[in-house]
């Protein structure tokens, strides 16, 4: 008999929740994470950029509150409190999912941990047996081999930034995706002049164009410069060719790379285990069976999605199908990248689920669309005025009438957007969707009036 029923490699999103999900069923299981409970998500991901990210808010309403009929004086912001507000919500968090496993019985083993073959796992030099495993072993940032860039000590990661000891004067941001755009953003609002270069012609690659550019240009104090290619790095100055073909440089005081994560599929026995690695990651169907019997995957190291809930939804599905195969299959337990909706935590903040009008043509849609200004919003309004930056993009086929892809620019997008990931998830048309009652006076209301916009 094996030592666990299952085994799970990494103590991220999607490792953790497998675990409690399987643990609260009875199941032994043994979590083994080699850092931290939370992984990168709650430790240096996540959570930590929207705890800064909500200092940087604050400070930045406080300084611009008087059309409001508030007005704060001595407005400051101390930066080693900010850090300290962020470790505490980190501190806390970890504790919490630590307590969550304890209540659902799972055994936690700070260590390395090995796949060495189907059901076999070394532990910190032991070997452990089970008859499943799960592995989850997350992503780590992508370093291209830009000349300059290794070993310089003014070029950090989102890990090195996160952890800077002040505020720097001057950031250029190399990648203009989520991670760049929120830390571009953060630090914008606490005085860093910042400098965003971007290979693509526009930031956020899957928002629609429309409202990206939207995005783009209602982050005040970054300066974006797109289709720009890095050629090397002095310092902290980063020479990059502009989209005319013409050499620039840019002067800062501290570089962010933020030019994506790959997963992590090295270091703990996939290879020798014979487990396939494609080129995303780990190579996983769509209820993340692996290759080989009874190893599952979850999470980032499959490059699905690199998202934390899409990792806690591929945990849910492996756990599922341990559990009971026939009921998983029953209620359709699989993977749907199409609709795990994402968020960008900027000022404004982004949020969106499904394909942008680009997409949806590339996959042969007759497509329909409508853009409302979030001024349709009478709390919108209230609380930005009828300029604030915010809209909402509806992208459906035209035949079907079924919603293919919402976008949304302004605040509470990420709160709301799960609403409009239900619509794409339960596939309901535009007609279905304007029977939806929303509560009034929402910012969500916007994509009740996209849904009546469209007039074909
Ligand atoms: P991880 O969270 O990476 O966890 C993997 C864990 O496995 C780690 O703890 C690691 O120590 C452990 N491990 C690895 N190898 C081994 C081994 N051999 N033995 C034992 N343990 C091992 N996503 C969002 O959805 N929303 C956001 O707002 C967001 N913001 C982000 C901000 C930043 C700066 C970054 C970097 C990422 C952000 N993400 C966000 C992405 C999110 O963090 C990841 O998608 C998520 O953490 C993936 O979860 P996971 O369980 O797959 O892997």
């Amino acid at each position: 008999m094996a030592d666990y029923d299952v085994i799970i490699l990494g103590g991220g999103p999607g490792g953790y929740l497998a675990a409690e999900r399987l643990g609260h069923r009875k199941l032994k299981v043994l979590l083994v994470e080699q850092e931290s409970l939370g992984g990168t998500c709650l430790n240096v991901g996540c959570i930590p950029t929207k705890s800064l990210l909500n200092s940087a808010k604050l400070y930045a309403h406080a300084q611009h509150s008087e059309r409001f009929g508030v007005t704060a004086t001595g407005v400051a912001y101390d930066w080693t409190q900010v850090q300290a507000w962020k470790a505490d919500v980190v501190g806390k968090l970890v504790a919490g999912v630590g307590a969550s496993e304890k209540r659902a019985g799972v055994e936690v083993a700070y260590a390395h941990g090995s796949l060495v073959a189907p059901g076999v796992v070394e532990v910190a030099g032991e070997t452990k047996t089970a008859d499943h495993v799960i592995v989850a072993t997350g992503s780590v940032p992508v370093l291209p081999p830009i000349p300059g860039a290794a070993d310089n000590p003014l070029v950090v990661d989102s890990t090195g930034l996160l952890a800077v000891e002040s505020v720097p004067q001057r950031l250029v941001v190399i990648g203009g995706g989520v991670i760049g755009v929120e830390f571009a953003s953060l630090f914008a609002a606490f005085g860093s002049q910042v400098e965003v270069i971007e290979m693509l012609p526009e930031i956020v690659p899957f928002m629609d164009d429309d409202l990206a550019a939207r995005l783009r240009k209602a982050l005040t104090g970054v300066t974006f410069r797109l289709g720009c290619r890095v050629t090397g790095i002095e310092g902290a100055t980063v020479v990059y060719t502009d989209a005319k073909g013409t050499e620039r440089r840019a002067e800062a005081d501290l570089v962010l790379m933020a030019v994506g994560r790959r997963p992590l599929v090295q270091g703990w026995g996939a290879e020798e285990a014979g487990l396939e690695v494609g080129p995303r990651g780990v190579a996983v169907d769509d209820t993340m069976r692996t290759n080989l019997p009874n190893v599952w995957a979850v999470g980032d190291v499959t490059g699905r999605s690199l998202l934390a809930h899409a990792a806690y939804r591929m945990g849910e599905i492996a756990a599922a199908h341990i559990i009971d195969p026939v009921a998983a299959r029953r209620n359709g337990q699989r993977l749907r990248t199409d609709t795990i909706p994402w968020a960008v935590y900027s000022m404004p903040e982004a949020a969106g689920v499904g394909l942008t009008e680009a997409r949806a043509k590339e996959r042969g849609h007759d497509v329909i669309t409508a853009t409302v200004p979030l001024a349709v919003s009478g709390r919108f309004v209230a609380e930005n005025g009828v300029r604030g930056p915010g809209a909402v993009k509806l992208i459906a086929d035209r035949g079907t009438r079924a919603v293919l892809g919402v976008h949304m620019l302004g605040s509470y997008a990420p709160e709301t957007i799960w609403g409009a990931a239900t619509v794409l998830e339960t596939e309901l048309t535009i007609d279905d969707l304007r029977q939806v009652v929303f509560p009034h006076p929402t910012v969500s209301e916007g994509i009740r009036e996209a849904a009546w916009a469209i007039t074909d």
